[in-house]
């Protein structure tokens, strides 16, 4: 053992000589080290101060307010993926901010969270169909996107007593298939021109620099209640948004509202990312 001890010294003797000399012999490179630290400057726990000697200032969350102009442009909202348990949240800040949206649902989340399905319809805001399981549907088969669209409406029915008119393309995937399944059913395809892509890991401010960057009049915003943390950042952004597209002439509105105003009749099959 002791022989081992010895023999691990010798080696990290050898090993220290051999960086010194690399210092030194580095054709004039000044070695960096780390800065010295200076221990009086770190304090020590007791000059911490007590937690109750610490202020809590409770920030007031900044109002936003719409302006008193006019709007000059229309954008709508649309939010997918829903509805889950949680929808309430961010059906509270559209209340707050009196903003109707269309909610792309998914048929079997409409299936299994009614209740909150109930309180987007009753809410206002408008309900309209993005499959039944949400698989890419380009070119699945078209009796499974027959029956996934079939089965999203019935859902649908059963909350409004009405059929979707819009349907949103999972993952915004199209194909041959898709576009013969909603000609025959008579449903335009929905895309979308101002996306949050709130499904990546990124803060409110991003999420709601990326809609209103995109913003155009007769534009469509795409957020989504998908992810548990992103429906707390798109809950976060959505005040940013309305706050900034606001006061860039903006009224922000429901999808059936923005073919209404634009006096369009949107045709079974095609896609819009806009309503122009
Ligand atoms: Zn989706």
């Amino acid at each position: 053992m002791k022989k081992l001890i010895g023999l691990l010294l010798v080696l990290l003797l050898v090993f220290a000589a051999c960086s010194n000399e690399v210092g030194e012999d580095d054709g004039g490179y000044v070695a960096v080290t780390a800065p010295e630290e200076s221990p009086e400057e770190v304090p020590t726990p007791k000059e911490l101060p007590e937690v109750e000697d610490i202020e809590v200032i409770e920030e007031e969350p900044v109002r936003i307010q719409r302006p008193d102009a006019e709007p000059t442009m229309v954008i709508a909202l649309t939010i997918d993926d829903g509805p889950f348990s949680y929808t309430y949240r961010l059906l509270d800040i559209l209340e707050e901010y009196d903003v109707r949206a269309t909610f792309f649902v998914i048929g079997r989340h409409v299936q299994n969270q009614q209740e909150q399905a109930r309180l987007i319809h009753e809410a206002g805001h408008e309900l309209a169909n993005h499959s039944w399981a949400h698989n890419n549907m380009g070119s699945a088969d078209p009796d499974l996107i027959r029956t996934e669209l079939e089965d999203t409406s019935a859902a649908i029915r059963e909350i409004t007593g009405e059929d979707p008119i819009f349907f949103r393309a999972p993952n915004l995937n199209y194909g041959a298939n898709l576009t013969e399944v909603t000609t025959e059913l008579g449903l335009p395809i929905i895309g979308a021109d101002a996306i949050g892509q709130d499904w990546n890991d990124i803060a409110p401010d991003r999420i709601a620099a990326n809609v209103v960057n995109a913003a155009t009049d007769g534009g469509i915003i795409l957020l989504h209640e998908q992810f548990s943390a992103s429906t707390l950042r798109t809950k976060e952004a959505l005040p940013l948004i309305f706050g900034e597209l606001w006061n860039a002439g903006f009224e922000i509105i429901t999808l059936g509202e923005l073919v209404e105003r634009r006096g369009v009749e949107l045709q079974p099959g095609v896609l819009y990312n806009r309503i122009g």
